[in-house]
């Protein structure tokens, strides 16, 4: 065996150890729904993302639950907007990076907003939600906001730090101090550090 083929035989190794797993780095589906106007648009970079979820309370699949959050968006009679609503491996898009919707009273004009499709607090994120967020970001959110700091506090953190002006118990995605929203923030960034996956 000559020592080509056997580099040749490493660079393919290394390249299907680095191949991600069936529907990774693929695009999500996407459907764009702007049912919504926007209440506003950004002055400057927005604080972050809020990171929201559905909770219907419903025994749903994710997708179910993506479907009814999605149509949702359009259909609640507070007006109340978000920026997307995450799926698994599917995404719905309502405003564009530099609009803002009421979702979360006071912060709603200083964050960026999403909705994890999550039928009850037990239901964990998917990994494809994970990856639609995060393709959401790298090709809707960064090119229009490059210094978007990674600032992902879920409802229940931007109320229980009273940027949001007012209690309303909120307790999505986590209940406050649950350390299921780090976790979720940490597969988060290790989506966005991997550089294998492009938009
Ligand atoms: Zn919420």
């Amino acid at each position: 065996m000559s020592g080509v083929i056997v580099v040749q035989q490493q660079q393919l190794s290394g390249q299907q150890q680095q191949a991600p797993t069936a529907g990774e780095g693929d695009a999500p589906r996407v459907v764009e729904l702007h049912t919504q106007p926007p209440a506003g648009r950004f002055n400057g970079v927005p604080k972050g993302v809020i990171l929201h979820s559905s909770r219907s309370g419903a025994r749903k699949t994710c997708h179910e639950e993506f479907e009814g959050t999605a149509a949702w968006n359009g259909a609640n009679p507070d007006g109340l907007a978000w920026n997307a609503t995450v799926g698994d491996d599917e995404i719905a898009i309502h405003l564009g990076p530099d609009e803002w919707g009421w979702n979360a009273r006071r912060a709603s004009s200083q964050y960026l907003a999403v909705e994890f499709a999550q039928p009850t607090e037990a239901v964990e994120v998917t990994d494809g939600q994970v990856r639609a967020f995060c393709w959401w970001l790298r090709s809707h959110v960064l090119p229009q906001w490059p210094a978007l700091a990674r600032n992902f506090p879920t409802h229940a953190e931007v109320e229980t730090r009273g940027e949001t002006g007012q209690r309303d118990g909120k307790s999505d995605v986590f209940p406050m101090g649950d350390p299921r929203a780090d976790e979720l923030r940490a597969r988060i960034a290790a989506r966005l550090d991997d550089q294998s996956w492009s938009v």
